[in-house]
This record gives structure tokens, sequence and C-alpha cells, in this order.
């Protein structure tokens, strides 16, 4: 009979299933012997060393000597070999796209921020989001296929279960795109889509403030209000794949009218196009200021930028008006923590510019207005990641997915 000959793609089950359960250990470990990977893992050393082998051989593992402390034979220690495979991230939102390419360790090695019209409607937004990721694939050139995958963070409502996107209205009125659809007949590669609040927060989980952190809220203020929740380390997105709209929280009950229909949503009063909004009103108003005097004297001309400098140069208007936006933003957290007794919230988006002019107002509505024992196991803080959480993040499921299986891709 005819001996069958394994080749290295039909590696029995077994032996799959021990790899990704080493490599996961290693992945999520970082430098570690076998005799260690032996005893958390269950795995006999024998096994454990020649799955390790392997891995190494492939180049997924890499190996470095590190002397020990007591003069004796220096230890093997195994660690993930980062430049193995990348992924490719985007966070899309109103007017431009943030394009990274990261290792499998979240090192960013290109970025690019391209800007872009919304008029061009849905079609010609498919095309810039096509051609710079293309042009990101082609910077790496020769090396294509050390790609995982492309990730999406949009800022509109995403169908887990077929990839598309229903932009929000005020954003853009373009309906529903079939974004996974069209991403993976371009690139033939792994595509993952989600809502960009939803990849911030998987981005702060695994890279950011949220790493090591099993249960957290993530507030991304910028063009809206978003929010991902984070529960037992894994990203909540609820029945329909929208949880997390902490935006239409309402917060006012005689507020401005919400794009939502709602009166008073978090949104209408906390956005960074609100604050500007506010403040061009209350130039118009008469009230003295310099940010009429740093915006060359038209209301107009007033930008989130020039709100920041009137700030810095402690002008009063700017003061009291981002003291408004912690504070709604306050009563909102107020019922987050109340809700669902997180032990951080993360404040990310542009809105972070604006530093203790937020945070210490937000802090003071919590002292006073929340639960005391949820009060005392939270704390708000900023994004550690800033312009790249959400296309960093919308890659992060596609990393996952390869540490399950490193023999596989
Ligand atoms: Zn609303």
């Amino acid at each position: 009979m005819k001996k069958q000959i394994r080749r290295p793609h039909q590696l029995s089950s077994v032996s799959k299933g021990n790899a990704s359960k080493v490599f996961a250990h290693i992945f999520r470990n970082g430098k570690i012997t076998q005799r260690e990977i032996s005893t958390t893992t269950g795995l006999s050393f024998t096994t454990v060393t020649s799955v390790v082998s392997r891995l190494e051989k492939i180049g997924v593992v890499k190996r470095t000597l590190e002397s020990s402390t007591n003069g004796g034979r220096p230890a093997a220690l195994y660690g993930c070999n980062p430049g193995y495979r990348h992924v490719i991230g985007v966070e899309a939102r109103k007017d431009k796209l943030f394009v990274v390419v990261s290792d499998l360790e979240g090192t960013v090695l290109s970025r690019t921020t391209l800007p872009f019209d919304k008029k061009i409607g849905k079609d010609g937004f498919l095309t810039v989001l096509v051609d710079a990721v293309d042009e990101q694939i082609k910077k790496f050139k020769g090396k294509q296929s050390t790609f995982l995958g492309v990730g999406v963070g949009v800022a509109g409502l995403v169908n887990p279960n077929d990839g598309s996107v229903t932009m929000l209205s005020h954003l853009a009125n373009w309906g529903t795109i079939q974004l996974k659809d069209v991403m993976e007949k371009r690139f033939r590669l792994k595509i993952s889509v989600h809502n960009l609040a939803a990849a911030a927060a998987l981005g702060e989980l695994r890279y950011g403030s949220g790493k090591g952190k099993g249960n957290f809220l993530l507030l991304n203020v910028t063009d809206g209000v978003g929010g991902g929740i984070v529960l037992n380390s894994r990203l909540y997105t609820g029945i329909s794949g929208t949880a997390g709209e902490f935006g239409h929280i309402s917060v006012d009950d005689h507020g401005p009218v919400c794009t939502c229909g709602n009166i008073g949503c978090l949104e209408t009063l906390t956005s960074v196009p609100a604050l500007v909004q506010n403040a061009r009103r209350a130039l118009s108003q008469g009230i003295t200021s310099a940010i009429k005097d740093i915006a060359g004297g038209d209301p107009d001309a007033v930008t989130f930028q020039v709100l920041l400098d009137a700030a810095r140069l402690e002008d009063k208007l700017a003061y009291n008006l981002f003291t408004d936006v912690g504070r709604y933003l306050g009563e909102g957290i107020v019922s987050l923590v109340n809700l669902l007794n997180p032990e951080m919230i993360i404040i990310g988006g542009d809105l972070v510019q604006a530093g203790d002019l937020i945070l210490n107002p937000v802090n003071d509505v919590l002292k006073r207005q929340a639960l005391e024992v949820p009060r005392r196991s939270v704390e708000v803080v900023f994004s550690q990641l800033g312009d790249s959480a959400s296309a960093l993040g919308s890659a992060v499921p596609l990393i996952e997915d390869f540490v399950g299986s490193p023999l596989d891709d």
C-alpha cells in the first residue's frame, strides 16, 4: 500500500489545535520559556518543544536568549514575531479617512490621513476608501501576502451579519452601503467592519487605556457621540449590532432637537459641532470674547481649534462652553456608571484635546450625582491611542482570528 505523505498544510487537527494553543499563549504572555508554556497549558514538555520548534521555523515565533540573574545558563525565551503578519485599519469619518498599517502587536508602521468632501456621494466614498487601502498595500510591495486583512471602523450602524453599513443620516444621506462585500471583492482579503466607536473600544482593549481591564466603556466625541461597551473583556454589540449609541441618552428636556428626533440628546450638547455652534450663537448675541478676535471677527470662522486657543488664553466664554460640555457629558456618564458599574470610562475622539477643561467638570458631576459604590470603583481617563484608536481597533478581530489558527493563514 502506498504510504501517505503528510504535507505541512495537512497537519492533524490535534497538531493544529496544539499549535494554536501554544501560539495564543505566547502571543498573550510575551516572552516565556517552553517549561512555563508546558506548565500553564498542560501540554507535555515534548509536545511544547515540538510545536514551538515548528512555529519558530515558519517564523511566527522568535527566540531570544536572556542571561540568567544567578550566573547560570541563559534562558531561551519565546515571543511572537510581530512582523510575521500585518493588518490595515481604517477609520472612516464624515469627511476624512485615517488609514494605518500595523504589525501583530499594534505597532503603526504607516499612517495616512485623507480628507474628502462628503458631496462625492456613496460611490465616491467607496472609491476614496478602496484607493487609500490600495495605496498602503502598494507601499508594502512584495509583501502583500503578509496582510491578514482590512478592518474598517465607520461612522454608521453596522449590520454584523453582512458587514453592510447604514451611514448616520446627519453625516451622509447615503442609505446602506455593502461595505464588506465591495472590499472583499476588490482585495480578496478578510474584511472586518465595525462602528468606529466600537472599533476604538477594541483598540483601547488591546493596546490602550483599556489593556488589562475587563469592563469599560468608551465614549468617542467628535462629529457625534458614539460608544463602545466592553464587558468581561469582550465587545458587547447587542442583538442588532448597535449597542453603545450613548449619544442618544437624553440629558436635557429643553435641549435642541436631535437627528434621531428626540430632544436634548447628549450628542446635541457635547459633540464638537454642537460646541462650535454654541460659540457662534453666543458671539452673535454680542458676548465679548477673545474667540471673536482669534476668528478674525467672523463668528462663522470659529472652529474647534479657535475655541481651544481661546481657552488657553483663559477666555471666559471658551471656558464656560467647555465646562458646559463637560457637565452634560458627566450627566451621561453618571447614567452609564449607575447602569453598568464599569471600572473605567475612556473618553476618545477630538474632544480629548480639551483635557482638564472637560475632565474636571465630568468628575465633579460624577462625584455629586453617581451612586457611591459604582462611583468609587470607576476612573475616567482619556484615550491613549488618539486618532489611531478606531483604525487600529477595527483590525483587532483579524489578529484574533490569526492567533486562533496561526498555521491556517
Ligand atoms: Zn438623539
